[in-house]
C-alpha cells in the first residue's frame, strides 16, 4: 500500500502573493466583474499556488500538493457542501447564496463570524437544528481536484473534519433549549462518505480532513468526548468502500489525547504537532497501522526552525514505530505572509537580520522539504543545511537589540509592589472627588469614525508627500472636530476620537523599539480582509512618548475628562508576529512597563483617566487547559505592570471586545481596573449577574449600543438596555457607552446613536 507523501504541509495562505484573492473577490462585489471573472482569477491564484508549490520542492504527482483554497472560508466551504443553510436564506443559490451567508444581504443578517481556535482568522459560524438540511450540496471540492489534474497536479483536498465542523456551530434558532449540533454526526458523516466516494472516482489518493477540535478544550464538549466523536466518524469513514486514502490532523495543539481512537479506526494517517519534550515515549503507542505526519514545522511562527532540533524530534518520532514517517507544518500556513523574498526594511542591518531569521509560508515549505531528505538519505544528507541554521539561530541571539540588558533587568526588578495599586475603596473615593462626574457617566471606547480624508493623510504622511507639520495641523482638525462634538452631545468623558491610529496595535508597533514593520506581511483574517502584523523581534522600549501630545492636545480644548487610550500587552501580542526565543509573560512584562512609562507620562501631562484595551485577553487563552492558570497570571500581571504606576485619583480603564467570559472571570477581575466596558447590547446584558456573582465589584460600562450593526438603536431601546443594567449592577458603578469603537462606522448613525445613547441616559439619571 502507497504511504503518504514524505514531505507535505497542510494548507498553502489563500490569500495571494499580491493579494489577488482579495481584490478579485472585491471587484466582483463592487460590481466590476461577473462571477465568471471572479471565478478565473480564483483558478488562476489556485493553478500559481500549485506551481509554486513544486517550485518550492513538493512534489506534484503523489498527494503532496494540499488544495485547501477557499472563495471565502473553509468552515462555509463545508456548510456549502452539506448544503447547511438557515431558512432564512431560502431561495438564494451559487455564488450569491455564498456570498450572502458570509456577508450578508438585503433581506439577512450573515452567519456570524469568530475567531478560529487561538489564531486571528475568523470562520464563519455553521447554524445547525434539528431541521437543517444537510445533504451532498455541492461538488466544488471535486471541481477544484479536476482542474488541478487537469492541468497536471495531483493534489490532496484539504477538508474541516465532521467532528470539528460540527462542535464549531452553533444551534439554530428552532433548535431546543440544551441542543447539541453533533446529534447531526451521522448525516454530516455520510455526506462526507458521499464525497469521499466522489473523490475516488475523480482519482484523488488522499484527502486531507482537519480536526483542531480534537486539542481543544475551550469546546463545550471535552477533548475526550471530542475523540470518541472522531472515533466513530472515521471508523465509518473508514468503512466506505471505494475511497481515497485518509489523513487525519491536529492542528494547533497537542494531539496526544486523541491519537487512539485515531490510531485504531482504519484512517491510513495520523498528523500530530509536538514538541521534542511532549513526544510519546517508544512502546507506548501502536501506531503500526498508520503513517504518522509529524508537524515539525512551526507554521504559526514566521521564524527560521532549529533544523537541529527538529531532527532530534524526528529521529525520536522514528521510534514510535508508525509505518512511516513524513514531515509537515504544525497547521496549515494560511496564518503566515507568503514570502520574506517581499521585503525590504530601511535599515540594511535589520534587513539583513530579518532576511537570515525569518521564514514565511515559501520558505517554511523549503524546510519540510529539507528535513523530508533528511528522513529519506539520514540526517547527514543535509549537515550543511542544519548547520547555516544553528549559525544563524547564534547569531540571532547576540545580535544588537535581540536582549537589551537594561531592559532585562528591569523586567527582573519587578515585584508584588509594582504590579499593585491602592485597595480600590480608596482609588473610588479619590476619584469621585477629583472627577466629580454625574451619576451613570456616559463615554464612548475610544476610535471615532475613520473618514477616508483621515485615511489618506495618514498614508500621504507615511510616505512623505504630507509634511509632519501639515500632518500635525490635519490631525489636531480632526481631534477639534471629534472633541467639539462630544461636546455638542453632552458626553462625560471624552476620547480624542484616535484619527492618528492605522492600527491600534501597528501604531503602537512602529513607535516602539524591538518591533518591524512588514509591507507584504498580509494574513487574511477572514474573506477578503487582511492584517499586516508587525515582527516582534528584540527587547521591547519606549524611546519616547506616543500618545501623549495628542491626549494633551485633546484635553487642552475642554474642561471634561479626555480618556488616555492605549492598546494592552496581551493585544499587541496577539495581533503581532512575537519572538519564540523568550518567554511571552517577559515579553508581555518589557511592553508592560513600556506602556507604565507612557502612562505615567499621560498622568503628568494632566490626563485623569487612562484606558488600555485588552480585547485580545481571551483570544490568546490557550487551547489546553494545563496552560490556562499560568497564561491568565502573566497577561494580568503585565496589565498591572502598565497600570499600577499612577496614583490613586487617576482612574484607570479598560476595554474587552466581548461578553462571554466564562473561563476569564476571575482574570477580568483581577485586572483590577477602576472601569471595565464590554460588549453587551446583543446580548442583553446577559452577562451581568454572572460577573455580579463573581465578585466583580468595580467599575463596569456594559454596551447599550451594537455598533457592529449599522442600526441605529432608539432612545427607548437604550433606555431599556440601562434598566436591565441597572437590575443587576448599582447605580454608582455603572457607565454608559457603546460596546466597541467607532471607526468602522459613518458620522450620520454615529451622531445618531451617541445622542440617542446621552437622552436614554438623562431618562435613566432622573429616574432613579
Ligand atoms: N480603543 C479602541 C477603539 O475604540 C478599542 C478597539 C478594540 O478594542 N477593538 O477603537
Ligand atoms: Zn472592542
Amino acid at each position: 500500500m502507497t504511504t503518504f507523501p514524505a514531505a507535505t504541509i497542510l494548507g498553502y495562505p489563500r490569500i495571494g502573493r499580491n493579494r489577488e484573492l482579495k481584490k478579485a473577490l472585491e471587484a466582483h462585489w463592487a460590481g466590476r466583474t461577473s462571477a465568471e471573472e471572479l471565478l478565473k482569477a480564483e483558478a488562476e491564484l489556485r493553478q500559481a499556488n500549485l506551481a509554486r508549490l513544486v517550485e518550492l520542492g513538493l512534489r506534484a504527482q503523489d498527494a503532496s500538493l494540499p488544495e485547501n483554497s477557499s472563495l471565502y472560508d473553509q468552515v462555509l466551504d463545508v456548510t456549502s457542501l452539506l448544503g447547511a443553510v438557515p431558512a432564512r436564506f431560502e431561495g438564494r443559490r451559487g455564488l450569491e447564496l455564498h456570498f450572502a451567508l458570509a456577508r450578508g444581504d438585503q433581506g439577512s443578517a450573515p452567519e456570524e463570524m469568530t475567531k478560529w481556535f487561538d489564531t486571528n482568522y475568523h470562520y464563519l459560524v455553521p447554524e445547525i437544528g434539528p431541521n437543517t438540511p444537510i445533504s451532498y450540496a455541492d461538488d466544488r471540492y471535486v471541481e477544484r481536484f479536476l482542474e488541478a489534474k487537469n492541468w497536471g497536479y495531483l493534489t490532496r483536498p484539504v477538508i474541516v473534519g465532521p467532528v470539528t465542523y460540527l462542535a464549531l456551530a452553533k444551534a439554530d434558532e428552532q433548535a431546543p433549549e440544551g441542543y447539541d449540533p453533533l446529534e447531526r454526526l451521522p448525516e454530516v458523516q455520510a455526506v462526507y462518505a458521499t464525497l469521499l466516494s466522489r473523490l475516488e472516482e475523480a482519482g484523488a489518493t488522499w484527502v486531507q480532513f482537519d480536526e483542531p477540535a480534537l486539542v481543544s478544550d475551550n469546546l463545550s464538549r471535552t477533548r475526550l468526548e471530542l475523540a470518541e466523536f472522531a472515533k466513530s466518524a472515521y471508523t465509518e469513514l473508514a468503512g466506505t468502500s471505494n475511497r481515497p486514502r485518509i489523513l487525519v490532523t491536529t492542528p494547533y495543539g497537542n494531539g496526544l489525547s486523541a491519537l487512539p481512537a485515531l490510531a485504531s479506526c482504519g484512517v491510513e494517517a495520523i498528523h500530530l504537532a509536538l514538541g521534542l519534550g511532549a513526544l510519546p515515549e517508544p512502546g507506548t503507542l501502536d501506531l503500526g497501522g498508520v503513517d504518522l505526519v509529524v508537524g515539525a514545522i512551526d507554521a504559526r511562527s514566521i521564524w527560521r526552525a532549529d533544523l537541529a532540533q527538529t531532527a532530534a524530534l524526528l529521529e525520536k518520532a522514528k521510534l514510535l514505530g508508525a509505518r512511516s514517517l513524513c514531515v509537515a507544518t504544525t497547521n496549515s500556513l494560511q496564518h503566515v505572509p507568503h514570502d520574506t523574498a517581499l521585503e525590504t526594511w530601511d535599515d540594511p542591518e535589520l534587513d539583513a537580520n530579518l532576511h537570515a531569521w525569518l521564514a514565511f509560508a515559501d520558505q517554511k515549505v523549503g524546510e519540510v522539504v529539507t528535513l523530508a531528505k533528511g528522513i529519506n538519505e539520514g540526517f547527514d544528507a543535509i549537515a550543511p543545511q542544519i548547520e547555516e541554521s544553528t549559525r544563524i539561530l547564534r547569531e540571532r541571539a547576540t545580535a544588537p537589540g535581540v536582549v537589551r540588558p537594561e531592559i532585562r533587568e528591569r523586567v527582573g526588578a519587578l515585584g508584588e509592589s509594582e504590579r499593585a495599586r491602592a485597595p480600590y475603596g480608596e482609588r473610588a473615593a479619590a476619584q469621585d472627588a477629583r472627577l466629580a462626574l454625574p451619576a451613570l457617566p456616559t463615554t464612548t471606547i475610544g476610535s471615532f469614525p475613520q473618514t477616508t480624508d483621515i485615511r489618506k493623510a495618514r498614508a500621504a504622511h507615511a510616505k512623505g508627500t504630507l509634511s509632519d507639520a501639515d500632518y500635525r495641523a490635519r490631525i489636531e482638525r480632526e481631534i477639534a472636530e471629534v472633541v467639539a462634538l462630544q461636546e455638542k452631545l453632552g458626553l462625560d468623558v471624552l476620547v480624542h476620537g484616535e484619527a492618528e491610529r492605522n492600527d491600534m496595535v501597528q501604531y503602537f508597533a512602529e513607535l516602539l523599539d524591538g518591533f518591524a514593520a512588514t509591507r507584504n506581511g498580509w494574513v487574511q483574517s477572514y474573506g477578503s480582509r487582511c492584517t499586516r502584523p508587525s515582527i516582534l523581534w528584540g527587547d521591547v522600549a519606549r524611546p519616547k512618548a506616543m500618545t501623549v501630545d495628542w491626549a494633551a492636545f485633546a484635553q487642552s480644548l475642554t474642561d471634561k475628562p479626555v480618556k488616555g487610550m492605549l492598546t494592552g500587552p496581551v493585544t499587541i501580542i496577539a495581533w503581532s508576529f512575537p519572538r519564540n526565543d523568550l518567554g511571552l509573560a517577559e515579553v508581555a512584562d518589557q511592553i508592560g512597563l513600556a506602556l507604565r512609562d507612557e502612562v505615567e507620562d499621560l498622568e503628568a501631562a494632566g490626563i485623569a483617566i487612562i484606558q488600555v484595551d485588552e480585547p485580545a485577553l481571551r483570544e490568546l487563552l490557550p487551547l489546553d487547559a494545563e496552560d490556562h492558570a499560568d497564561y491568565l497570571r502573566w497577561s494580568v500581571d503585565s496589565f498591572r505592570v502598565a497600570t499600577a504606576g499612577v496614583r490613586p485619583n487617576t482612574q484607570i480603564h479598560t476595554h474587552l471586545c466581548y461578553s462571554e467570559f466564562g473561563q476569564i472571570i476571575d482574570a477580568i477581575a483581577a485586572l483590577d481596573a477602576d472601569v471595565t466596558s464590554i460588549e453587551a447590547a446583543r446580548s442583553r446584558m446577559e452577562v451581568l449577574p454572572e460577573l455580579a456573582e463573581a465578585g466583580f465589584d468595580h467599575g463596569i460600562g456594559p454596551g447599550v449600543w451594537d455598533i457592529h450593526s449599522p442600526r441605529i438603536p432608539s432612545v427607548e431601546e437604550i433606555r431599556s438596555l440601562i434598566d436591565a443594567a441597572l437590575g443587576a449592577i448599582p447605580a454608582k458603578r455603572l457607565w454608559i457607552n457603546p460596546d466597541c469603537g467607532l471607526k468602522t462606522r459613518g458620522y450620520e448613525e454615529t451622531l445618531a446613536s451617541l445622542s440617542h445613547l446621552v437622552e436614554a441616559t438623562k431618562e435613566a439619571r432622573e429616574a432613579l
